[in-house]
């Protein structure tokens, strides 16, 4: 398979954790016969410094001309004093804006072997956790009316949270897509006892539902799916929820999973290209001195390879893989425990790309 990728290094830690997601991407392509074409683009501070803007005009073209898109990370304190619309932050939502990607995925992993990272009690995290939260990106009470006016002498603030049948419908569909490269289980997150919003999505998700009668489907209440993430998270594979919840209860599920250099996500809309990326910032404290934690990056390319790609066992690879270098003890110092061995970025990738080479 050809596939061309547009990768956006960024700033701070962003170029030394996406060198390392290249590099097990090139074991992929040796190891099972691919050819990845990849292209260098300038977003966030290092756009600015460049081009005077985060998100310059051949960068989009080359998005929006790509198979898939991998990014590091923007931002940095070199750039906190400028003005909103010129800060990093705004080519990474300009980016999502202009590919059009209205579903973000966040799985939440434990490795077994960082089990004693996670907050949750061992018998609990014994059990496993593995699932993918989509949030619903682009609708909802972030995009509704914002307005404070002053009735009968006090101020009264109103958000509104409108939801479209065909926005709930496409959402449910990428999440049903999900599942089937998965467990093929979904669950999908509501507050149907309050809001008619939240009726709507029921109404419409049980539709799409009943068209994939092969993936189990069940609905949960938000308050109810906030508690279950901590007491029993084995009991979920894929859950779909609108804007809000989402994201409050990715924020919760990233949080049991331990380190934040180890977490992936992905954003997508219409058809299969997308935009994969650690959900870590530029960590400016530690850049350029081959520390950080490559994992949340190399995982992020897993999962291009499984949702752009529909290569899901290179990618089953690519985990094995890291788990693997985790087995033999490998850490880089932010998840660093007693009895393992520290390495660096650039030594991490190095034992994760060897780990796929040694797999056939
Ligand atoms: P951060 O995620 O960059 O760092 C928080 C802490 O986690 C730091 O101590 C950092 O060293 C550590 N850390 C993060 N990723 C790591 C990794 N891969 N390996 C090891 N340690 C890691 O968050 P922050 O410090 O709040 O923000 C720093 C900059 O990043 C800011 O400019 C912020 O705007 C930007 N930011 C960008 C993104 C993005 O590009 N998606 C997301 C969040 C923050």
């Amino acid at each position: 398979m050809r596939k061309r990728i547009t990768v956006l290094k960024g700033d701070g830690i962003g170029p030394e954790i996406v060198n390392e997601a290249l590099k097990v991407l090139e074991a992929v392509a040796e190891t099972y016969g691919h050819h990845f074409a990849y292209q260098c683009m300038d977003i966030g501070g290092i756009a600015i410094d460049q081009h005077g803007t985060p998100l310059p005009q051949e960068t989009i073209d080359a998005c929006l001309d790509a198979d898939s898109v991998l990014l590091g990370a923007v931002g940095g304190p070199k750039w906190d004093g400028l003005p909103g619309d010129i800060r990093p932050e705004k080519g990474l939502l300009g980016i999502r804006k202009a590919m059009g990607l209205y579903a973000n995925l966040r799985p939440a992993r434990l490795f077994p072997q960082l089990a004693d990272a996670s907050p949750l009690r061992r018998e609990i995290v014994e059990k496993g956790i593995d699932f993918v939260v989509v949030r619903e990106l682009i609708g909802g009470v972030y995009f509704g009316e914002h307005k404070t006016e002053e009735v009968d002498g006090e101020l009264v603030a109103t958000d509104v949270m409108p939801y479209a049948e065909h926005e709930i419908r496409r959402i449910v569909q990428v999440a049903m897509e999900i599942a089937k490269k998965r467990r093929s289980c979904v669950t999908s997150v509501d507050k149907a006892n309050v809001l008619d919003t939240s009726r709507l999505w029921r109404k419409v998700a049980g539709q799409v539902a009943a068209e994939h009668p092969d993936v189990a489907f069940s609905n949960m209440l938000v308050d109810n799916a906030a508690m279950q993430i901590v007491k029993n998270p084995a009991q979920f594979d894929v859950m779909v929820t609108e804007n809000m919840f989402g994201d409050i209860l990715t924020d919760e599920a990233s949080m049991i999973t331990g380190s934040i250099g180890m977490i992936p996500s992905a954003s997508l809309g219409d058809g299969t290209r997308g935009l994969y990326e650690p959900i870590h910032g530029s960590a400016p404290d530690i850049a350029g001195q081959d520390k950080a934690n490559p994992i949340g990056t190399i995982l992020s390319a897993a999962m291009m390879l499984r949702y752009s790609f529909d290569l899901c066992r290179e990618a089953d690879a690519v985990e094995a893989a890291v788990a693997q270098v985790l087995d033999q003890g490998l850490r880089t110092a932010d998840s660093m425990a007693d009895g393992c061995t520290l390495v660096g970025c650039r030594a991490m990738g190095d034992a994760i790309a060897a780990a796929i080479s040694a797999q056939t």
